[in-house]
């Protein structure tokens, strides 16, 4: 949408779940200037560090700028034609299961619904999966086993409501800034409490009413003593309780439990349960240090279960609310981004919602079980079970836990593809066949941030050399592949009018994920669409969720979980003392590959650490700045020393960003071990242990 008289054009950041509109201006040389849009609703104008440096970041070093086939340069037909017959014959020799795609919460929705479609309709398999994997799945595992389906009932003004927000496993300062300055503002028109729950004195806490460093991965317990302390309080909405089964069996499983495993003392404790309680409105903000876990999604519904005893949920300034990591995490959930989900909250495992969507396609064949999730689909990679997988805007051979071997995975794979903006990746280098994408601002589509708003991404660049948008690449392969129509788009606008007309469909089976009014969008009015969050406000309760007492379970009632705390997978021992905490700084995204290019961004925090607390320092002789050696089974890294007692004695925090191509010994990822939530698929990335040395130590 370009704006009368000027040549601005709105669109979205590409970087966190938060979705701040933005405001481009070509300079006709490449260059880019960005400015926050003060009509998004999601920033109202504000933009972060990150998102005032975009225009730092389009410039064309490094840009894949032509496919190739086994490192030499090919032009498109030779490529697709490659890609199409060897995914043909793989599934010919070995079948659907043997071919896997790993996606991205970079893709638009729209690219999203035709890798989506190709896998689940047309291949006949699930085996694609996303890495928002590693960021919200046990959110999703958790929703849908309280409420039926992954539905995020908060919105951003509820942050503005309430009168509590307690911020747990969020960096929300760092990792969704202009929503964490959003709460500020609150917090001084009206006096918002602030409770940071964090092993790991955070700039969250900076402010914060209570920061209560709890235990690493004993969340469980502590909303499981909530839950105790809401009940002989008299605390309980006995009226909204009748729309919620489970109540007995998770009040005994949270009797059973004991909060002292949290490590705080009896006075935090019955602080935080005091003041949670005699808070009307609280909103509980969660986000990775939840769902890395090996028990994430028990975490998640522990926290749900305390919601859903006192009916504090879908009113104003009420709920609890997860937070996604990546700009279209949240479309990625909605189109059916990961292996057991079907688009718009349907289930791959209902046969009903499985013939509603073959039909809806009329496609030849129709998975029919959730696919391998991302640790499982390299497991597959490594053993040869999958032989040809295609890896779009990712890096797993960094990002992935045991990334050592995801590595050699990705390399032992019989053929592999990699759709990115550059070939200098760690997995790129891997690949058999490179295809070059179009980057954020050379796009043209949809995402959905972490309060359900939709807002379209609009391309203010054109695409270098022969980049080509995802869903055009995924499309062209579908057509070589033989179903020429079914892949027939002619631009994003024609996909979204199909997704819309299928989330009609999932209407008419109980699902309020109905976007089906936009079915019949013109080109130039999808061009021209505003930001819009679903449902619409005549359904639902003017927009809200569950406040009606109302949920997607048969029989409409909410689930209160029987929740016991359970440790992380890998507990601290003599070999392998320290638990090893990984994440994000403030200016720094992903593997860097864009937020690297910005001089500005990188002076924040220039190169990789390891938080290790002045105790653990001192005993082991390391004096800040030093070089640290980290060892455990799954890998080695060096980093350097940041002695603080941010982090708890036992304790190390280390950033997830550098790479093999940017600091190869700082690979972070290749020490975290590869334990699963056993429900949602989520690695523990919080968690694992490692032995600390300082360098040149015997
Ligand atoms: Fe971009 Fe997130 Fe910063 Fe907003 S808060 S500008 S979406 S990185």
């Amino acid at each position: 949408m370009k704006d009368q008289g000027v040549s601005e054009i709105c669109s979205t950041c590409p970087y966190c779940g938060v979705g701040c509109g933005v405001r481009l201006l070509a300079d006709g040389q490449g260059g880019l200037t960005v400015r926050g849009d003060p009509e998004h609703p999601a920033n109202f104008g504000k933009l972060c560090s990150k998102g005032s440096a975009l225009g730092e970041t389009v410039g064309l070093e490094g840009r894949l700028l032509s496919p190739r086939v086994h490192g030499r340069e090919a032009n498109w037909d030779e490529a697709l034609d490659l890609v199409a017959q060897r995914f043909r014959e793989t599934i010919e020799q070995h079948g659907p299961e043997s071919v896997g795609f790993y996606v991205s919460g970079q893709l638009l929705t729209e690219d999203y619904y035709v890798a989506n479609k190709l896998m689940k309709g047309y291949v006949g398999a699930a085996n694609i999966d996303t890495n928002s994997r590693l960021c919200m799945a046990s959110s999703v595992a958790g929703h849908r086993r309280a409420f039926g389906t992954d539905t995020v009932p908060g919105t951003y003004e509820d942050l503005e409501e309430a009168d509590l927000i307690v911020l747990v496993g969020s960096n929300l300062a760092w990792c969704h800034p202009v929503l964490y300055q959003r709460i500020l503002a609150a917090r001084k028109a009206r006096g918002t409490k602030l409770v940071v729950i964090d092993p790991r004195r955070t700039a969250s806490c900076d402010g914060a009413d209570m920061h209560l460093a709890l235990k690493a991965g004993t969340d469980a317990a502590l909303f499981n003593g909530l839950l105790c302390a809401i009940h002989e309080a008299g605390a309980l909405d006995k009226e909204f309780l009748a729309t919620v089964q489970g109540f007995n069996e998770a009040l005994i499983a949270a009797s059973s439990d004991r909060d002292t495993v949290t490590g705080l003392s009896e006075a935090q404790l019955a602080a935080f349960y005091k003041l949670w309680i005699g808070t009307g409105k609280v909103v509980t903000v969660y986000s990775q240090g939840v769902n890395q876990s090996t028990s994430g999604s028990d975490k998640v519904n522990a926290i749900l279960n305390c919601h859903l005893a006192t009916g504090r949920i879908g009113t104003p300034g009420c709920g609890p609310f997860s937070i996604t990591g990546q700009p279209n995490a949240m479309g990625g959930r909605e189109v059916g981004g990961l292996a057991n989900m079907l688009a718009c909250h349907l289930d791959i495992e209902n046969a009903d919602h499985r013939a509603a969507v073959h039909e809806f396609w009329d496609s030849p064949r129709m998975a029919d079980a959730p696919g391998l999730k991302a640790v499982d689909l390299f497991r597959a990679a490594g053993d040869g079970r999958i032989k040809a997988l295609w890896i779009i805007h990712t890096n797993p051979a960094v990002t992935m836990p045991d990334a050592d071997a995801v590595t050699k995975a990705i390399a032992d794979c019989d053929f592999v593809v990699v759709s990115d903006i550059t070939a200098a990746t760690d997995t790129a280098r891997l690949a058999h066949v490179l295809l070059p994408a179009s980057a954020w601002a050379e796009k043209e589509g949809t995402v959905t941030n972490s309060d359900r708003t939709i807002s379209r991404q609009r391309a203010a660049l054109p695409a270098p050399g022969v980049a080509r948008p995802d869903w055009e690449i995924l499309a062209e392969v579908g057509r070589r592949m033989g179903w020429r129509e079914a892949f027939d788009y002619a631009c994003p606008a024609e996909i979204f009018r199909e997704y819309a007309a299928l989330s009609g469909l999932a209407g008419t089976l109980g699902r309020d994920f109905d976007i089906s009014a936009k079915a019949e969008l013109s080109d130039s009015a999808y061009m021209a669409m505003a930001p819009f969050r679903w449902p619409a406000s005549a359904t639902r309760n003017g927009g809200r969720f569950f406040a009606d007492g109302r949920f997607y379970h048969p029989d409409g009632k909410a689930r209160m979980l029987p929740i016991r705390y359970r440790p992380p997978a890998s507990e601290p021992c003599t070999e392998f003392p320290f638990r090893l905490n990984t994440g994000r700084i403030r200016d720094q995204w992903h593997t860097m590959t864009r937020t690297a290019r910005s001089p500005r961004l990188a002076a924040h925090l220039a190169e990789p650490f390891l938080e290790i607390h002045p105790e653990d320092a001192r005993r082991l002789g390391i004096a800040p700045a030093d070089l640290v050696r980290l060892e455990n089974p799954q890998g080695k890294a060096i980093l350097r020393a940041r002695i603080t007692d941010a982090v708890a004695p036992g304790d190390v925090f280390a950033p997830m960003h550098w790479t093999g191509e940017t600091a190869p010994s700082a690979r972070i990822d290749a020490l975290v071990a590869a334990n699963t939530d056993p429900v949602s698929g989520q690695p523990e990335s919080k968690a694992s242990t490692t032995a600390v040395a300082r360098f040149d130590a015997a």
